[in-house]
């Protein structure tokens, strides 16, 4: 029987534990752990009892699969679990370290050879129970294995044991943490613990009760029980995130105060039949998703993904329209002023023709007016601009940050479209929040594609829109893959025959990360050398970040008018530079840039009628680099579609391609659940959570989960990380 304490006794008396009470408990009752080990575990961030059941391991090894040490075979993988006899550390001949390890069980010996990891001659040592996956080898007639997989199991004897992260070396040994798991699990057993999922939530998706999948995570009685674990405290946190954002959405469309657009007008219909295209079914879809939002006094909070070159100009312009019909002013904002530029243009050229009905007006009706405001429209022209803004003449403003400086007022701002979401701090997005008592309907672009449950979780609190559709009529750009002297010099030689054929050529020179100054001089380099050899004779452009930015422009603009052949640049032209006539693309050492930005410097050319071509230099030398760069740049050979390229993306390298840190939440918020493998899992808490609150963002019917939510999220001050906007 257990030794009862008196503490309990008193908890045995009340209902399943909190995890709110799980956080409360120190370690003061665990033999073992003194002031030292609290110590050592707080520099693991492991400071009461919550956070010792949610240190998970981070593997388990099998031991129904374990083989013994007379079983092993030549080329046959195996898992051994054998004591340490003994270590010995030598330098090799050509100065590699190598450290052997003598190892045996009951019904043999053998040895594991460790090159260049010095530090196993501290790890190992005689008398350390180990487990080693890995192939034997025979070398000079006795068998070995090289550089197995080995981990410190110490005095562990259940089937599967866990595998705790260990840190530093006077750090806590695996076993002594599993040794902490098993006792706090065991001190929550009279209780248990709650769980804040609804029965038939559970039934449906197929979850283990919690307190069984806290148990089975540490303590699995079989590679599939653990499994199950997993997923069953991966949908709890998937749970507390979605249903956090659910509840903040719901909030915002309870409490904010928008405007009702009115969407029957003509003016939306006039300017799409004015159009020289008619539009895809997917502009068609979106702009009528855009449409509803409008018309409802809530908000608007929407997210257009749209891949370059999927037309979501026309889908912002039709926004803005819906305001500008019903005597409201829009905003298009735009991340850099280049680009700003850009969009004025592109938008006046689209509303050429259009008129607004204007009742103060002899003849009823007026041109839209749509003006630039960005930090180079300075003096008179600022001043009218301004003063357009504030007495409501200027239907449509287009700009940057500017437009939401402080001492800018928009007479009566009805709608917002924000391009290229990711460049806008969210300092940017607040003001535009505080600028009037009634928000505006916003809604925000992006062309980088990301999978719809990465959406789910880190937009989770914006509706989304998706362009999947790319207008007819488009060359697919072709895409080569080149590598080696002859495929380069072939390169080269069909880039001078683009140009003869009056096409002009990008080529974008080998990043290089943490130093705009080494990247510009190997700018300058690449276009000494080409210009001095398979490039001599054309006309070639510099551009690069360590440029002034009216050098820059310069550069740009001549490329524009056709003026430059050749465009030797770093990523400074990734985003949105739009030349038509532009149909080489050429990125060297293709090989240092990821999926996204391959796909995104890909994006500027394709962008008129003629056939385009993409080609990716690769230096591939090394076998590491071949095994870890093939398979992205097949992708964007294979491929040109963002979205299923950002799927690819995702598989091959994980959240934190799509995501920077802050953006997936740190740790903290999933730490079991992953967005490549746990699509099901995310798509389900989305569904359960909208049921859950329903219309009571106080959660009053679901107590637990808002205390978790509470608890994991408020309470950790982490909303920035879950919610855009
Ligand atoms: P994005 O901003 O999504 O990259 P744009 O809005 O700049 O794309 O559109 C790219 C090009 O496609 C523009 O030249 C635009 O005029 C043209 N375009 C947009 N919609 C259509 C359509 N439905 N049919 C044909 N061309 C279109
Ligand atoms: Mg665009």
């Amino acid at each position: 029987m257990p030794s009862k304490t008196a503490d309990s006794a008193e908890e045995t008396s009340a209902g399943p534990l909190t995890l709110a009470e799980l956080q409360a408990k120190n370690f003061d009752s665990f033999r073992g752990i003194g002031e030292k080990r609290a110590a050592d575990l707080h520099a693991l961030d492991v400071d009461n009892v919550l956070d010792l059941l949610m240190y998970y391991p981070r593997r388990w090894v099998d031991r129904t699969a374990e083989c013994r040490v007379r079983d092993l075979a030549p080329n046959v993988s195996a898992l051994v679990v054998v004591d340490v006899l003994s270590v010995d550390k030598r330098t090799t001949r050509n100065r590699k370290s190598m450290v052997t390890v003598r190892v045996g069980d009951a019904t043999g010996k053998f040895t594991l050879t460790f090159f260049n990891q010095p530090w196993r001659s501290r790890q190992l040592y005689a008398g350390l129970t180990i487990s080693v996956w890995g192939k034997p080898d025979t070398f000079r007639g006795v068998l070995q294995m090289t550089n197995p997989i080995v981990d410190l199991i110490g005095d562990r004897t259940g089937r599967i044991v866990p595998i705790y992260p260990q840190s530093g070396d006077n750090g806590v040994k695996t076993w002594e943490m599993a040794k902490w798991v098993e006792s706090a699990l065991s001190k929550c057993s009279p209780r248990g613990v709650v769980d804040p999922v609804p029965e038939d939530v559970r039934h449906k998706y197929g979850l283990a009760p919690r307190f069984e999948a806290m148990k089975s995570i540490h303590l699995p009685s079989s590679m599939d029980e653990m499994e199950g674990a997993r997923r069953r405290l991966a949908f709890d946190e998937c749970l507390r995130v979605q249903t956090y954002l659910v509840r903040e959405k719901k909030r915002i469309e309870l409490s904010a105060r928008g405007i009702a657009h009115s969407t029957r007008g003509v003016f939306v219909d006039q300017f799409i039949e004015n159009l020289a295209f008619p539009l895809t079914s997917a502009q068609h879809r979106v702009i009528a998703e855009v449409a509803a939002d409008m018309s409802r006094t809530v908000p608007m909070n929407r997210l257009l993904q749209g891949d370059v070159g999927s037309g979501k100009t026309v889908v912002a312009v039709a926004t803005l329209l819906t305001a500008v019909e019903g005597g409201y002013q829009g905003a298009l904002m735009a991340p850099t002023e280049v680009l700003a530029e850009q969009h004025f243009a592109g938008v006046t050229r689209l509303l050429d023709g259009l008129v607004v009905s204007d009742p103060e007006n002899l003849f009823g009706d007026r041109p839209v007016r749509v003006e630039l405001l960005t930090n180079r429209v300075t003096g008179e022209q600022r001043r009218r601009v301004v003063a357009g803004l504030a007495d409501g003449s200027i239907d449509i403003a287009i700009g940057t940050h500017a437009l939401i400086q402080k001492g800018i007022e928009f007479k009566s701002l009805g709608a917002v479209v924000v391009d290229e979401q990711h460049r806008f701090g969210v300092e940017q997005r607040a003001r535009l929040r505080e600028m009037s008592e009634i928000r505006p309907d916003t809604l925000v672009m992006t062309a980088t594609p990301i999978p719809r449950t990465a959406a789910l979780t880190i937009f989770g609190d914006l509706d989304v829109s998706v362009l999947d559709e790319m207008p007819p009529g488009r060359t697919p750009i072709v895409t080569h893959s080149v590598a080696g002297r002859a495929e380069t010099g072939a390169m080269w030689a069909a880039v001078r025959a683009a140009v003869g054929r009056g096409d002009q050529v990008y080529v974008v020179c080998p990043l290089i990360e943490e130093s705009e100054k080494l990247e510009a001089a190997s700018a300058e380099a690449t276009f000494a050398e080409l210009r001095d050899g398979e490039l001599s004779g054309l006309r070639i452009g510099l551009m690069h970040g360590r440029m002034k930015s009216v050098e820059k422009d310069a550069v740009m603009e001549s490329f524009r008018h056709a003026d430059l052949d050749v465009l030797v640049a770093t990523t400074v032209i990734e985003v949105g530079v739009d030349v038509p006539n532009a149909t080489q693309m050429v990125i060297l050492d293709a090989d240092l840039f990821g999926i996204a930005q391959l796909h995104q410097l890909r994006g500027r050319v394709g962008r008129g009628e003629k056939a385009s071509e993409c080609w990716l230099v690769t230096r591939l030398s090394d076998d590491e680099l071949i095994a870890e760069m093939k398979p992205r740049i097949e992708a964007l050979v294979a491929s040109t579609d963002g979205f299923e390229l950002a799927e690819v993306d995702l598989q091959l390298r994980g959240e934190g391609t799509i995501m920077d840190k802050r953006q997936s939440g740190g740790s903290d918020d999933l730490k079991l659940a992953s967005l490549r493998t746990d699509r099901d899992l995310i798509e389900a808490a989305r569904d359960v959570a909208i049921d859950l609150v329903g219309d009571d963002v106080t959660l009053s019917a679901h107590p637990e989960i808002r205390d978790e939510v509470r608890l994991f999220i408020e309470d950790r001050g982490r909303e920035d990380f879950v919610v855009r906007n």
